[in-house]
Formats: structure tokens, C-alpha cells, sequence
């Protein structure tokens, strides 16, 4: 049976895109929230809502770029050489501290004023990059702050916290927009659609999750199981 209502926070990215399918087969009506926060390639939010138009949902754009004044990432600063590897003892300078915390609070927010308790983000504990506001225990710590917060009864949807990338495109083909999210999501950290421009981190994590599952596709979607989508 469905669940009544859902906000998604919407990137526009293969993880959230997913993220948003999921959503739609699991609740009745499902509203998308996106955040503007200085990224250097507008793109994402142009495909972010491409996309939310395709699957008929609502968008809803929040600009929180003053983030970007505040502290020195590689994807809001284009002054700065991004990380091809995560370095010793530290996140990635590909790491925006304390996006995840800010948008989801944002999002909790929004979703109060619709009267929407689920909210689903796709931050993954195991394809993680080494950013900690994408483990299990952080969300699970900011789920109940935000209920504190407003006293609410808010709960944190992560459907790909246990998968890796090679799961979440065979969730992708399951819920039947394999090539909508292939062709219209945005994950590169140059803004290039689709594949990407295949050097950057975020393109060889999604592009090597892509052919591990091309090569495997009945053993990957095997797998899916055990996870009760
Ligand atoms: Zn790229």
C-alpha cells in the first residue's frame, strides 16, 4: 500500500533521481526540493527540474549559495584544483561542509509547512566518497534533532544508504527509468550530462558502478533483494 506523502531532496544526480522513482512507487504524492548553494554548473538544477517535470512532480528551488561564503570547497570555488582521490586523514576538498546537515534542515522546514513527515535523501553509507554527512549514523542523528527541532515526527528515507552505484542503476532499471537517469541526471562535478566527462571523481564512481552492473546485470539485481525495495 502507498504511503501518503513524500519531499525529496533533488539534486538532479543519478542517486536522487533514483531516489525520486523509488519515492513515486511508495507514496501517493511526492514533492522535490533543490538547492542552488554555489555550485559551479548550473546545469544541475536545470536538469534537476527537466526532470521533476517529466515525472509531474512539484520542484521547489531554495538558494542557500551564501554556503559557498562561508567555506572553501572545490565545487563552489573555481579557484581551487579539484581532489582526484580522497586524501589521508581528511575528506575530498570536493566535500561542502555541512551541505547535507543544511539541506536537510532546510528540507525538514518545507516539508513541516506541507505537512509532509517523509523525506528521502540518496546519501550512501557504502559508495560514500568520504563524506561523513552521507553515513547512516549521521542521518539517523539528524533525523531525531529535527524531530526535537519542531517537534515533529519527521522520518529520513535512505533507500541507497546499503547499495553501492552498481545496485543503484540496477534499482534504476527496476523501477523502469534506467535511461532517463543514464541520459538526463547530472553527477559530473564539470557539469556535463549524461556519462560525464569521465575524469572526475563523481564520473568514475558512477561510470564504474554503470559497467559493473552492464557486465552483471541478473547477479547485481540479484542483490537487490535482500534489500526489500
Ligand atoms: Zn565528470
Amino acid at each position: 500500500m502507498k504511503r501518503e506523502k513524500a519531499l525529496v531532496v533533488f539534486s538532479g544526480g543519478q542517486d536522487s533521481t533514483t531516489c525520486l522513482f523509488w519515492a513515486l512507487k511508495h507514496f501517493r504524492e511526492v514533492h522535490t526540493i533543490t538547492f542552488a548553494y554555489g555550485q559551479k554548473h548550473n546545469l544541475e538544477v536545470e536538469a534537476a527540474k527537466k526532470i521533476a517535470c517529466m515525472a509531474g512532480v512539484d520542484f521547489h528551488l531554495v538558494d542557500i549559495t551564501q554556503i559557498a561564503s562561508v567555506g572553501k570547497n572545490s565545487l563552489t570555488d573555481g579557484s581551487m584544483v579539484m581532489d582526484s582521490e580522497k586524501p589521508a586523514g581528511s575528506p575530498p576538498n570536493t566535500f561542502v561542509p555541512g551541505r547535507n546537515l543544511f539541506f536537510l534542515s532546510i528540507a525538514a522546514v518545507y516539508a513541516r509547512e506541507k505537512g509532509i513527515c517523509d523525506i528521502v535523501t540518496g546519501v550512501s553509507q557504502t559508495d560514500f566518497s568520504g563524506y561523513p554527512d552521507c553515513r547512516d549514523s549521521f542521518i539517523r542523528s539528524l533525523n531525531v534533532t529535527l524531530n526535537l527541532a519542531m517537534d515533529g515526527q519527521f522520518v529520513i528515507h535512505t533507500p541507497l544508504m546499503w547499495i553501492d552505484k552498481a545496485q543503484t542503476w540496477a534499482l534504476a532499471d527496476r523501477l523502469g527509468v534506467f535511461e532517463l537517469v543514464r541520459d538526463e541526471t547530472v553527477t559530473c562535478y564539470n557539469g556535463v550530462k549524461g556519462d560525464g566527462c569521465g575524469h572526475c571523481p563523481a564520473c568514475r564512481l558512477r561510470n564504474a558502478g554503470l559497467h559493473k552492473y552492464l557486465e552483471n546485470k541478473d547477479e547485481v539485481l540479484k542483490s537487490l533483494e535482500i534489500h526489500n525495495f
